[in-house]
């Protein structure tokens, strides 16, 4: 199965260099041009078809999210959880903060499955929540509070944000990408 590069904005095609940011599928590459995220600065031919080989992302990625032998990551700590959340309350969508206009807005983040249950404080187990939500939701998971997620929490170090869109490499559900 063919595998397509990514590269940062900024790939130069007459030289080739540019700074290769993973790889994916032929088939999330087509997702990534038709959104807009990426375009494609190499093909090839496959029996009949066009396909890419290398796409290069629209937007830059931010340096923020650059460390370290190619890999992306962001130290991880709570008030890195509110910013990867936009500060957004991850069951009713309001905006948290540290000095809300009432308590109930106060941003805590909630583990999604409760510490007491065996719950981590890893990325894909926490998000934003007010504190009334929080509360409200205790020590139950979503489903048994009916409290659904608005946005799926996701790990940084495996996917970025290119043009509002979170890129997740291969490996990683692509549901997650919506
Ligand atoms: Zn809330």
């Amino acid at each position: 199965m063919s595998v397509v590069k990514v590269f940062n904005k900024g790939y130069d095609p007459a030289t080739g260099i540019g700074e290769l940011l993973h790889t994916t599928s032929v088939r999330h590459a087509f997702g990534m041009i038709r959104r807009g995220v990426a375009d494609p600065v190499e093909l090839t031919l496959a029996g009949d078809d066009i396909v890419p080989t290398a796409l290069e992302l629209t937007r830059e990625l931010s340096g923020a999210w650059v460390e370290g032998e190619g890999r992306r990551s962001v130290g991880f700590s709570f008030r890195a959880v509110h910013e990867r959340d936009h500060w957004t309350c991850a069951y009713c969508g309001r905006s948290v903060s540290k000095t809300p206009p009432c308590s109930a807005l106060l941003a805590t983040v909630d583990h999604i499955m409760p510490v007491s249950r065996g719950g981590a404080s890893s990325w894909t187990n926490l998000v934003s929540a007010c504190r009334d939500c929080n509360g409200r939701k205790a020590d139950r998971t979503p489903e048994e509070a009916e409290m659904p997620l608005r946005f799926a929490p996701y790990d940084p170090a495996v996917a970025y944000r290119v043009g509002g869109h979170v890129e997740v490499i291969p490996g990683i559900p692509e549901a997650l990408a919506a």
